[in-house]
């Protein structure tokens, strides 16, 4: 992959290039973004780079033996680690799996979309509803590989993807590589949640922090990636987070997008009419989402929704991106509080924050529900 493939975030590109450049490559680099935000994408381009044997205008040549080799993967120096355990497609002893068993798994998703989402890998490996580690017996396989001769005279690259997935004693083992890995190694770890990992991990590392991209570029990357019009990209671009990764897998799977908009349709309908009974039945039906994934993604997608929602009532929704579903959001924004869009999104984001850390979705929702409806009626008190 090369970076010219790859859209938004120059800056971290550049910053890339004039490590090359400066001849200051860091041992172990730690790049932080939100799912689906590009960053495994910009550490194979990396690695790609720093390989290629015919660099040219600031970006790999893409043709060369390791360009096409890193490309499809199948550069030998490359080892890919993250989180498993044993499910539908490996089976096996937990503990004592590693990623080489779910290694063509993992390579058929990252060549069809680099930029996946973390329930989308968890359902290509058959591992969805598990909670998958980073176990020992994976850093073992780590330390054999280092202690192998590389096969390439390039760098060799160790990418560990959720390194907050990581137990003690995977990291221990790993510490004092990551601090002097062999020559010419490089570790590149991508995260979704930097103050979860380890801190002997995230201290030995060069942390980037990888961006969200604006709503016109996301708009413009989708519709080039998807092959889709510019009208579909822009309303997917608008509820997406910023996310390549979430706003390709909505347009893969648009009934679960048309199921959340219905939830949250029916919150906000139930809420405007002060039915605190209804609003908390819809409440049940979200904590019966059958994933921690799915509900994780339906609060990203009532984030942007309640954003949508307060630019109409200041009167910007065209900059929403929110298409043929304008009427409904001028008409809820004309019922609600100018207050009720940002109490909102700090309780969304605060149940995003409590599904994450395994809270009973039952509470969560309820809580979420009950704030919501406290928003609402805020209105009567000014
Ligand atoms: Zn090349």
């Amino acid at each position: 992959m090369r970076f010219a493939e790859i859209p938004g975030n120059q800056s971290i590109k550049q910053a890339m290039l004039n490590m090359v450049e400066s001849g200051r490559v860091p041992h172990s680099l730690m790049l932080f973004e939100n799912d689906g935000c590009g960053a495994l994408a910009l550490g194979l381009a990396f690695l790609q780079y720093l390989n290629c044997q015919d660099r040219r205008d600031g970006d790999s040549c893409g043709e060369c033996h390791n360009c096409r080799q890193i490309s499809k993967l199948t550069f030998p120096d490359l080892r890919f680690t993250f989180p498993i355990t044993s499910g539908t497609k490996v089976s096996g002893e937990a503990k004592t799996l590693t990623c080489d068993s779910y290694a063509p798994l993992w390579k058929e998703q990252v060549l069809k979309n680099p930029y996946f989402i973390e329930n989308e890998l968890t359902s290509a490996l058959g591992i969805e509803k598990k909670s998958g580690l980073i176990t020992v017996a994976e850093g073992r396989a780590i330390m054999n590989k280092l202690s192998l001769a590389p096969v390439s005279d390039g760098y060799r690259g160790i990418f560990i993807w959720l390194p907050e997935k990581m137990n003690q004693s995977t990291a221990n083992m790993l510490l004092k590589s990551l601090e002097e890995p062999e020559e010419k190694t490089i570790f590149i770890l991508i995260t979704h949640s930097p103050e979860s990992v380890i801190s002997t991990i995230s201290s030995r590392c060069q942390g980037i922090r990888v961006l969200p991209l604006g709503k016109e570029e996301l708009a413009g990357a989708v519709q080039f990636l998807a092959g889709i019009s510019s009208d579909e990209a822009a309303s997917v671009a608008a509820i997406s987070g910023g996310s390549i990764g979430a706003a390709l897998q909505r347009l893969s799977d648009e009934g679960e997008t048309s199921v959340f908009d219905d939830l949250f349709k029916s919150l906000i309908d139930s809420l405007i009419c002060n039915d605190l009974s209804a609003a908390l039945q819809v409440g049940e039906a979200l904590s019966g989402l059958e994933s921690r994934e799915k509900q994780k993604a339906f609060c990203i997608f009532a984030g942007e929704a309640v954003r949508a929602i307060m630019l109409y009532g200041r009167g910007l929704g065209e900059i929403s991106g929110i298409g043929s579903d304008a009427p409904w959001y001028r008409e809820a924004a004309g019922k609600l509080p100018q207050s009720f869009a940002a109490g909102a999104g700090t309780a969304i984001s605060r149940a995003a924050s409590m599904i994450e850390r395994n809270v009973s979705a039952k509470m969560v929702f309820c809580n979420l529900v009950t704030r919501l409806y406290y928003e609402r009626q805020r209105k009567y008190n000014i």
